[in-house]
């Protein structure tokens, strides 16, 4: 499908499910620091703050998807753990993000909750646990036993919009989504898109565009930001 197209079809779908993935992460690369890291968590809060130049790429690319949004009844889930959603200042009821937060912490004692760490990450402040003062570990999905208490609300709120989309014209719009947990986004954006005949599916991916549903469905072999950048010109024409 050309750009065009899927331009038109964004337009003319009153329903929008956005997922985002692994090319649009912050790259430990950008921010100079290894992936997971308190370093990385550090590095990024101090970005966010005040050398935001630093990831103009991945901004220009959100405030297309924020155009992209304006008018919809939307949904947007992301596997990425940078919190740019947040940062980017998306409604927090339409996001989810399953996968967890590097600028979030959880206690080994689960029941210790989550906590957020941005502002004394910012601060040079104490990122314990504020319970038992014990060293807390990044609320991801990668550390296990993982404290999903970060988003299982919004879950819910996202598996009730979803029930409401049923039958209706619909478009998925998948960005730049890897295999590392296939179960949150390409999975189910498949079986969506074959369930809803009303649905249009595009899988943007410069690497992995594979689809395995074949109609409504459309792979787009493309590095998600370079994609946005070409619909942000479309957009501005
Ligand atoms: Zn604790």
């Amino acid at each position: 499908m050309e750009y065009q197209e899927i331009l038109e079809r964004l337009k003319e779908s009153p329903v929008l499910l956005i997922g985002i993935g692994r090319e649009l992460q912050i790259s430990a690369k950008t921010v100079g620091a290894m992936p997971d890291s308190v370093e990385y968590a550090k590095r990024l809060c101090q970005i966010f703050a005040k050398e935001k130049t630093a990831i103009q790429p991945y901004q220009d690319a959100y405030q297309t998807i924020k155009k992209l949004i304006e008018q919809k009844d939307y949904f947007i889930v992301t596997t990425n753990t940078d919190s740019m959603l947040e940062h980017m200042g998306f409604d927090k009821e339409r996001i989810v993000s399953p996968c967890g937060s590097v600028l979030r912490m959880q206690c080994e004692e689960l029941s210790h909750g989550v906590w957020d760490i941005e502002e004394a990450l910012l601060a040079d402040e104490s990122i314990a646990c504020p319970i038992c003062q014990e060293q807390g570990r990044f609320n991801i999905i990668t550390n296990k036993p993982y404290n999903e208490a970060g988003y299982l609300k919004q879950w819910e709120i996202y598996t009730r919009w979803l029930q409401r989309t049923i039958n209706r014209k619909m478009m998925l719009l998948e960005l730049g989504e890897g295999f590392e947990t296939p179960t949150v986004i390409r999975w189910p954006f498949e079986k969506i898109a074959f369930i809803n005949q009303k649905s249009t599916f595009v899988r943007v991916n410069r690497t992995l565009p594979q689809m395995e549903v074949r109609e409504r469905a459309y792979s787009v072999k493309e590095d998600s930001i370079n994609f946005l950048g070409r619909i942000s010109e479309l957009l501005n024409q």
